[in-house]
């Protein structure tokens, strides 16, 4: 893709894949017997997606093509959906990385994990703490982390402000706990796992300076850059992006920010706005070209290899 540095590669760490499997699953919680994947997807005025996520898949390659980014990180989006995201991921290797979600609280999480890891496509285990209501330093968490160290795979946690607009929109109740989203929680946990990469979405959602906090401590802590970052609204001074970006830069390095927008749906498809914003902001504070590269795109590449 073209920038402010020339053309560079250009790969997003978080774009969320709402597959057939994703809407059916959401219908199934709707009070209504009648509601499908497809009823659900009108409420919501988005494209249904298809039935066969090799389709899907071929949705967003055609998508990230027309856009010009390489790569994107593909996140099943709910408990038990990991099968999504594997079937992309097999049909197009080259061009995304598997994420899923896993809540550690359900029986059969260490199963799925070790079935999902071991396969090979995916290579990243997201929690939700506050969704699911459980301590990043719960026991059933360590169980998935030994096993996604064993398996070489990246952990994401999602901590602060969480809102999942689409549950919102169909009148889905959203029992959250905040108590379980500060990443301070992770210190502990991060040190007891020091070859293990985690992952923050959002720099924190909201606990920007915790976020970096922990990025001071854990030299194996990333942060992603993904969405508007409209947590930047609940800083005591009002901050944007670039000053966002300063700060990361001064903490955590250009190694461990790994850009993403938090894509999702289709007509939308890849949201360039996000790019847009994040790269001229970046562009604004002056970095170098082999930084910009390497948050972008290369770190991402560089963590799940290549
Ligand atoms: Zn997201």
């Amino acid at each position: 893709m073209q920038s402010p540095w020339g053309e560079i590669e250009v790969a997003d760490a978080h774009v969320h894949f709402f597959s057939h499997g994703f809407f059916s699953a959401l219908a199934a919680q709707k009070s209504s017997a009648s509601e499908t994947a497809e009823s659900v997807a009108g409420t919501l005025g988005w494209h249904a997606p298809p039935v066969a996520d090799e389709a899907l898949a071929a949705a967003w390659v055609e998508e990230l093509d027309r856009c010009g980014v390489a790569r994107a990180s593909l996140i099943a989006s709910i408990p038990g959906d990991e099968r999504s995201v594997a079937a992309a991921v097999s049909c197009y290797p080259d061009r995304f990385y598997g994420y899923f979600m896993v809540n550690p609280t359900a029986p059969d999480a260490a199963q799925r994990v070790a079935k999902g890891l071991g396969e090979g496509s995916l290579r990243c285990v997201c929690l939700f703490p506050a969704i699911h209501r459980f301590s990043i330093s719960d026991e059933r968490v360590r169980a998935l982390l030994d096993l996604a160290l064993s398996h070489n795979a990246l952990v994401f946690v999602h901590c602060g402000v969480l809102t999942v607009g689409v549950r919102a929109k169909l009148g889905l109740p959203s029992q959250f706990d905040m108590r379980y989203s500060n990443p301070i929680d992770l210190h502990a946990v991060a040190l007891a796992f020091p070859k293990l990469r985690f992952v923050i979405p959002h720099f924190g959602a909201g606990y920007f300076r915790e976020a970096l906090m922990l990025c001071d401590l854990c030299p194996n802590v990333y942060l992603d850059t993904s969405s508007s970052n409209g947590w930047t609204r609940y800083q005591p001074e009002p901050i944007d992006l670039k000053q966002v970006f300063r700060r990361a830069l001064d903490v955590a390095g250009p190694r461990r920010l790994l850009f993403g927008t938090d894509s999702s749906y289709f007509p939308r498809g890849w949201h360039s706005a996000i790019f847009e914003a994040q790269s001229k902001a970046l562009g604004e504070i002056g970095v170098s070209a082999a930084d910009a590269r390497r948050i972008l795109g290369g770190n991402v590449m560089e963590l799940l290899g290549g």
